[in-house]
């Protein structure tokens, strides 16, 4: 099955009561009994499974080509629970640029637990390969990166990965499964913030993980996640069952006008740097095309000038919204350095644009006014 099939498909809940077509939601915490002490319906206790979960994790799993997927009540607490699979002296890489709340995790929960790290640029090999310990446990790809749109090569980084004897996980919030599959080019388990495309309308926080196969590393995991609990709520996995149902039209169209914009921006005067690695100048460009179906929905851009020079065009739009986060039907820009606070390594000039659904002439229009002042 196609993608778009898959996610109508994948995304049902057979209703035994009224064969409703919309899903049904299951909010109840406990399953009955029948008179022989069993569960007929394979459910027990909310926190250990749901309906709505279930059938979430499925449809998950069924996108990403894994074996299975697990629901979280967040994409940090999906992070935080895989990372409780490793033990006290493990070593992990990640990317210098890995979402801020990746190395944040490590350094603040898990670093005093006894784990330790290495960040480096994941578009060099040998830096990574270099950075490979004895104790290396698991290799965590995050691609596009965020902000600066770096991709890093999937399938090279997997081997190298499995080649230490460590696990190879990728953050594939910022790609979805519709553009781009880890668990296809080598990776052990994929990541989601299901927060941002799954959901897809900002207003459900989540994550994800999905497994590319059975064993001790996905059993572990499962067991962390309903022994620590921070499983998605029933509402909230209705609501990502429903984002699923258009995310394969919604990325797509995104991506579509993402590039147009990139292409836009790329020409403008008082653009310093586009990062989008759809545009053939980008350095991941060749890469992204090997492994991505298309180039997504965030870009950043370099304002000519300072902060200040960003801040007043992202003061200047008005059909963009400015906030922090992705991946909704809206478009929303930000100051990224702002939100990352002091220890921000991002350009100061640069403001991280994530598409929504608005006709792409609307938005290069708002573009050219928050850009041009004078001219208009
Ligand atoms: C938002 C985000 C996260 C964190 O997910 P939450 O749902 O906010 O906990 C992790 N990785 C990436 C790439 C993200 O964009």
């Amino acid at each position: 099955m196609h993608p778009e099939t898959l996610a109508i498909y994948q995304s049902r809940i057979a209703d035994a009561n009224a064969g409703a077509v919309a899903p049904p939601l299951s909010l109840s915490t406990t399953f009955e009994r029948d008179a022989d002490g069993t569960f007929p319906h394979g459910h027990i206790y909310g926190r250990t499974s749901n309906p709505n979960r279930d059938a979430l994790e499925a449809a998950l799993a069924q996108l990403e080509g894994g074996f299975a997927g697990l629901a979280f009540s967040s994409g940090q607490a999906a992070t935080m629970t895989l990372l409780l699979a490793l033990r006290p002296g493990d070593h992990v890489i990640l990317g210098d640029d890995a979402y801020h709340g990746t190395p944040a995790l490590l350094e603040e929960l898990f670093h005093p637990w006894g784990l330790t790290y290495t960040r480096v640029d994941f578009t060099d090999l040998e830096a990574i390969r270099s950075s490979i310990h004895e104790n290396t446990r698991l290799i965590w790809i995050e691609t596009p990166s965020n902000p600066l749109l770096k991709i890093a090569d999937i399938q090279a980084i997997a081997d190298m990965a499995h080649q230490a004897g460590a696990w190879c996980a990728c953050d594939n919030t910022w790609a979805t499964p519709i553009l781009q599959r880890p668990l296809d080019l080598g990776c052990d388990v994929v990541m989601h913030s299901t927060t941002k495309y799954i959901g897809g309308h900002s207003d459900v926080l989540s994550g994800a993980l999905i497994f590319k196969e059975d064993g001790d590393f996905y059993q572990q995991v499962r067991r962390y996640q309903t022994l620590g609990g921070a499983v998605a709520a029933p509402f909230d996995c209705w609501m990502l069952l429903r984002g699923i149902k258009t995310l394969t039209t919604r990325i797509r169209a995104q991506s579509a006008t993402a590039l147009k914009l990139a292409e836009f921006l790329n020409q403008h005067p008082a653009v310093e740097a586009v990062h989008y690695p759809g545009l053939e100048n980008h350095p991941g460009h060749a890469i992204a095309q090997q492994q991505m179906a298309m180039f997504g929905a965030m870009l950043s851009v370099q304002i000519r000038g300072r902060a200040e020079a960003a801040r007043a065009v992202a003061g200047r739009v008005q059909l963009f919204i400015r906030a922090t986060s992705l991946g909704g039907i809206e478009s929303l820009i930000e100051h990224r350095a702002s939100v990352e606070g002091p220890n921000s390594t991002t350009p100061q000039n640069l403001l991280r644009i994530s598409v929504g659904l608005e006709h792409a002439d609307d938005l290069i229009a708002d573009l050219e006014q928050a850009l041009s002042p004078a001219s208009h």
